[in-house]
């Protein structure tokens, strides 16, 4: 049942932003893409009601690589642990503040991943070939490769971008 996600949790409210662990708070969506009851990762924010969507927490998700934590539950992760992370995310579509944000394709708890791949709507579509288990260094290394990959990958972009400017301008 999914209601075991949701066991001594609550409505997540503005303060949430540095509740960290499991269970998550929630939100209520009204989407029928989604659950009635879904869990709020650390690194977002409930904004279903203003914007119909998940918001995205810039200042925690900022310190997910440099601090090594679990984007899903804040909790700082050791070196040792089991980890799972995203391998087939679209780098392309990676920056700062999205579609797609760095911490994607950060390891996570196996729990908090399990919990992302039931409750956020694409993450339920992947394959299990489309996750990496393993120890969280080894894991890390190959998320911050993929980081550097998407950060390039958006760099060209944005050179296109300025040369087409200045095809315009001249
Ligand atoms: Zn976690």
């Amino acid at each position: 049942m999914k209601n075991k996600y949701f066991d001594g949790t609550h409505l997540w409210q503005e303060n949430d932003v540095n509740t960290i662990g499991l269970p998550r708070p929630f939100a209520t969506p009204t989407r029928k893409d989604l659950a009635k009851k879904v869990p709020i990762p650390w690194q977002s924010e409930d904004r279903f009601e203003s914007l119909n969507l998940l918001g995205l927490n810039l200042k925690n998700e900022d310190i997910v690589y440099e601090k090594n934590l679990c984007s899903y539950c804040g909790i700082k992760i050791k070196n040792n642990e089991i980890t799972i992370r995203w391998i087939s995310a679209p780098l392309a579509l990676t920056s700062r503040e999205g579609p797609k944000v760095f911490s994607d394709f950060h390891p996570l708890h196996l729990k908090c991943m399990e919990q992302a791949r039931i409750f956020c709507p694409h993450m339920r579509k992947l394959q299990d070939s489309d996750f990496e288990t393993g120890k969280f260094k080894k894991l890390k290394q190959n998320a911050v490769k993929d980081a550097r990959q998407a950060r390039e990958l958006n760099g060209f972009i944005f050179t296109n971008q300025e040369i087409i400017q200045k095809d315009v301008q001249s």
